[in-house]
């Protein structure tokens, strides 16, 4: 077992599960909130992606990285994670406070 992907909610980890399954490989959701009423929001327990078989990584990082571009243009509402110098930067900016990458 690999810990793999922090997913945004339930729903964005259902959909990766079902993307990597498509590539034949096998992960599992720990951490979900299940006992929340419909439409509450759990904001300090998402959803952890985990790879069943640790020499899934490189085609799942592939998958993952497909799933997040197919999806682009879609408003994160949290903050992001800079690619270039990992700084965590506010949602309401797309440019890194630290580096100045544009965000993706
Ligand atoms: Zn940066």
């Amino acid at each position: 077992m690999l810990k793999f992907y922090e997913a945004q909610d339930s729903l964005e980890a259902r959909q990766l599960i079902d993307a990597l399954a498509a590539h034949n490989v096998e992960a599992t959701v720990l951490g979900e909130y299940l006992s929340g009423a419909a439409g509450e929001l759990s904001a300090f327990n998402f959803p952890w992606i985990w790879l069943i078989n640790n020499n899934d990584l490189d085609l799942a990082q592939t998958v993952l990285d497909g799933f997040l571009a197919s999806r682009g243009s879609l408003p994160k509402a949290g903050p992001w994670v800079c690619t270039h110098c990992g700084a965590e930067v506010d949602a309401g900016f797309d440019i890194c406070w630290q580096c100045g990458l544009q965000k993706k």
